[in-house]
């Protein structure tokens, strides 16, 4: 009797247990884990996906919904999420939201100003910042507009959350007659003399466009004649070989550019999209210089088109703009589709008798953006 008794609360016991093992499991075999960093950056675009480490047997509702992170602070953010058994979950997740990101500062790097007249260098200079607010930008460094020469100064702009920004530029202290053409000097590393007239720049009559010497909005209209003209003749010499080279992207305007370059942030951030594609003013194909032939992209690389142009360009005045190996020097990766006419003279030096040498290592001088 008493056995009887003892075996069926083992029973009864047995089953209970069983189903709290089952609720456990249930509750725990269904569920979100939540992302260990959430600390986002202001107006950063954040979905409700990107609070989740990892969704286990279930599913998180909403996920592509984006999060409002235009406010500096703490933030409730709640996630639903739908278990394997059909009842759903709340999740209270709290996210941070600041701002770590240094504003942008536009601007020339050389500004050129009369002899003793007064000037104002913050003329022509604009900030942006992702916190949207107004900030001014300041001047730091000592010059004496009474006296001829260059002198070294900085633009210092700091948003709200006290990221600062700092950029150098070179103040010209000119006669009259350097001004009235609107032209300044300076010198490369490697002894050449150059020249910004009109914002844009030249080393020994080669126009320079990279990530640190950029064109003026309103800058080209369409490739040049001799860029044109030289194009032909390489192309004709390439048929005699049985390859038909073509050109795929030629001249692209600034507005182009920055339609282009803000879809390419967009899709894989702007680190990224710094080493395949030129910010606005930064883009040689503005040049009226430039141009992509053929198939755009790596699946080029080692094609007999783009090894004879490799081997043959600088016949007709072209070169291979960002050799392999170079992403360091030219701040692109290797290019094998992309040619810069420059004329025989130089393209012949920059062949190297095929050990290709980039322009920057040429003249010496540098292909960083200013921030
Ligand atoms: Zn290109």
């Amino acid at each position: 009797m008493k056995k009887k008794k003892l075996k069926k609360r083992i029973k009864v016991y047995g089953i209970i247990f069983f189903l709290l093992l089952l609720i456990v499991i249930g509750f725990n075999y269904s569920k979100l884990e939540i992302a260990t960093d959430l600390n986002f950056n202001l107006n950063e675009t954040v979905e409700k996906n990107d609070l989740v480490k990892k969704v286990k047997h279930g599913e998180l509702l909403g996920k592509e919904e984006s999060i409002d992170t235009s406010t500096l602070g703490e933030k409730n953010i709640p996630l639903q999420f739908k278990t394997i058994f059909g009842f759903k979950k709340t999740y209270k997740v709290t996210i941070q939201i600041s701002d770590t990101e240094k504003p942008h500062i536009s601007y020339n790097p050389i500004k050129n100003s009369k002899l003793n007249q007064e000037i104002d260098l913050t003329n022509g200079v604009s900030v942006s910042d992702n916190s949207n607010e107004n900030i001014k930008v300041q001047v730091e460094g000592e010059y004496d507009i009474h006296k001829l020469g260059e002198y070294k100064l900085y633009y210092i702009a700091k948003d709200s959350s006290g990221n600062e920004a700092r950029e150098e530029f070179t103040l010209n202290i000119v006669s009259d007659s350097s001004v009235s053409k609107n032209e300044s000097y300076f010198t490369t590393s490697k002894g050449f003399q150059g020249v910004v007239r009109d914002g844009v720049t030249y080393i020994e009559d080669t126009l320079i466009v990279n990530k640190s010497y950029s064109l003026p909005s309103t800058f080209g209209n369409g490739l040049t004649n001799e860029t044109l003209a030289s194009f032909k003749e390489l192309q004709a010499a390439a048929l005699l070989d049985g390859l038909n080279i073509y050109i795929a992207s030629g001249f692209r305007s600034y507005d182009r550019q920055v339609t282009l370059y803000d879809n390419y942030v967009k899709r894989d951030g702007k680190e990224k999209a710094d080493t395949y594609s030129a910010r606005p003013g930064y883009s040689e194909h503005q040049s009226g210089l430039t141009f992509d032939v053929n198939e755009v992209s790596d699946k080029f690389i080692n094609t007999p088109e783009a090894n004879w142009l490799s081997e043959n360009c600088y016949k007709y005045g072209f070169i291979l703009r960002y050799p392999n190996g170079k992403q360091d020097v030219t701040g692109f990766k290797y290019e094998a589709w992309h040619f810069r006419y420059v004329g025989k003279e130089l393209a012949e030096k920059l062949y190297n008798n095929g050990d290709w040498l980039t322009i920057e290592e040429y003249f010496g001088i540098d292909s960083v953006y200013p921030d």
